[in-house]
């Protein structure tokens, strides 16, 4: 049975307190990458049949470019602030000091391996924690690739890497961690929050949902198709942020589907060399749900290689099965509104998605639609894009998530921020101290209101 006697050792030492440590740490998690990279992407082609184009953007590369981004701002990210005081505290100041929680454990989910396990890494070394990485054991190759690239890396004492199915990561959650930072389905979500509040370990959950993109008549049509058709066959739609499904306005149903089609088409392997479902289950998933529609039975499919052509679905209702569960695949279900009063009432009474997309170019409804409704992250005619702007915090509400993370909002999700105030020893104010009396209460008045 695993412990963290180790680890606790090591974080008591105090070095990774120290600005140097965190970047000479990060430096070699970079350098890392480098050095294996030709490795983890051979394994996120075997596990997703992902292409080193599509893996380079949005997992080697992508942490590259947020490692690069934490080492530029981790000096003024880790300096204590002065802050206000308020004037009848007299001689006092006051600051905010963040400091390291201690150990945190990082499990990720299987559909970019490789990316979310290592952009909260970034985030727990810059904050100068200690970690135990749980990768997800569905990409089997990949899950190999990080931990031939962290063993040969990191001192295990600092951050290991532990390997396993559901077991292991339950008996991982038995831990005394000092933070838990879990990737993956809200029903597994619910199982990390319910064991870590019995040890009361504060917890990040980055979970899933059905996100929305919805097209009103005034969106350039081609665009919106575009970057729709993009957001949802990038790793064959096993993407939390894809969109789940098109809410489009009915007057404009059809032309859009012609332009989404051509849009699909174009995008689209000539050789039908797809993105991988990752497993034969969830392979099977993805057909049952594409041939319960009249028009997913064309599709084409192959079991062997576990990829199945795009499909849109048209007339599709809020009955549909299809409807009734995170899609996770190539499949995009088109449904229609009457007008945006009708579709903000209707999403009002859905769960809040991971993310939400809105293809307008009228201004007064873009405003009318974001500041109606809740939803983790999303953009204005675009889909997936504000995932990769460090400056932006990204993370769910409601169903979809708990806590946020990227750039400066993953140092303070692995970071306390203690706030403490310094006051000289010449002077004292009477006012606070015992025996009260009417003079002293008349004053307090005066000050808190
Ligand atoms: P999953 O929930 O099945 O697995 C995630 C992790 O949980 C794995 O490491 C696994 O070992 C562990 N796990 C599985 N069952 C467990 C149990 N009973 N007890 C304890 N641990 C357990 O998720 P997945 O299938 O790998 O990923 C797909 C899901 O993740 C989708 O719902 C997707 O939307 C979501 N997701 C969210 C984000 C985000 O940033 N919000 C990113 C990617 C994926």
């Amino acid at each position: 049975m695993m412990n963290l006697d180790h680890q606790k050792a090591f974080f008591n030492q105090g070095m990774t307190r120290d600005l140097s440590f965190r970047k000479s740490q990060l430096n070699a998690l970079y350098h890392a990458i480098e050095k294996h990279e030709k490795n983890l992407l051979l394994a996120l082609e075997k596990d997703l049949n992902k292409s080193p184009y599509e893996a380079y953007m949005t997992e080697i590369g992508y942490v590259k470019k947020s490692i690069s981004f934490a080492l530029k701002h981790l000096n003024k990210w880790m300096k204590t602030k002065h802050v206000k005081t308020p004037y009848y505290q007299l001689f006092t100041q006051s600051y905010i000091q963040p400091e390291p929680l201690g150990i945190v454990l990082i499990i990720g989910a299987y559909n970019y391996p490789v990316q979310l396990l290592i952009e909260p890494l970034i985030g727990a070394i810059a904050a100068g924690n200690t970690a135990v990485l749980k990768p997800s054991e569905q990409a089997v190759y990949t899950e190999q690739a990080l931990v031939e690239m962290i063993r040969d890396t990191f001192d295990q004492s600092y951050i290991d890497i532990i390997t396993g199915d559901a077991a292991v990561t339950s008996s991982l959650l038995d831990l005394k961690f000092d933070h838990i930072f879990f990737t993956g389905s809200t029903r597994v979500g619910k199982i990390v929050y319910e064991k870590a509040a019995k040890q009361l370990i504060p917890v990040t959950l980055e979970l899933g949902g059905k996100s929305p993109a919805i097209v009103t008549q005034k969106a350039n049509l081609k665009h919106s198709a575009k970057r729709i058709a993009f957001g949802k066959l990038i790793n064959s739609g096993q993407t939390c942020i894809a969109p789940d499904y098109v809410y489009v306005e009915k007057i404009i149903e059809k032309e859009f589907i012609s332009e989404l089609q051509k849009m699909i088409k174009k995008f689209s392997d000539p050789h039908g060399n797809y993105g991988a479902m990752i497993t034969d289950k969830h392979y099977q998933n993805i057909v049952a749900l594409a041939a319960a529609n009249p028009h997913g039975k064309t599709a084409e499919k192959n079991q062997e290689k576990r990829t199945i052509e795009p499909i849109i679905m048209h007339h599709v209702s809020w009955e549909d099965d299809i409807m009734k569960r995170e899609i996770f695949g190539p499949i995009l279900p088109v449904l229609t509104f009457d007008n945006t009063s009708e579709l903000i009432a209707t999403l009002k009474e859905k769960e809040k998605p991971l993310a939400l997309y809105l293809f307008t170019d009228d201004k007064a409804e873009q405003r009318k639609i974001f500041s109606s409704l809740s939803f983790g992250g999303g953009a204005i005619n675009d889909t997936i894009i504000h995932f990769a702007n460090p400056h932006l915090p990204f993370g769910g509400v409601g169903q979809s998530g708990i806590g946020t993370y990227h750039g400066y909002a993953s140092f303070l999700t692995f970071s306390h921020m203690k706030g403490y105030t310094k006051k000289g020893i010449k002077l004292d104010l009477p006012l606070t101290y015992p025996p009260a009396s009417d003079k002293k209460f008349h004053m307090i008045k005066k000050f808190l209101k």
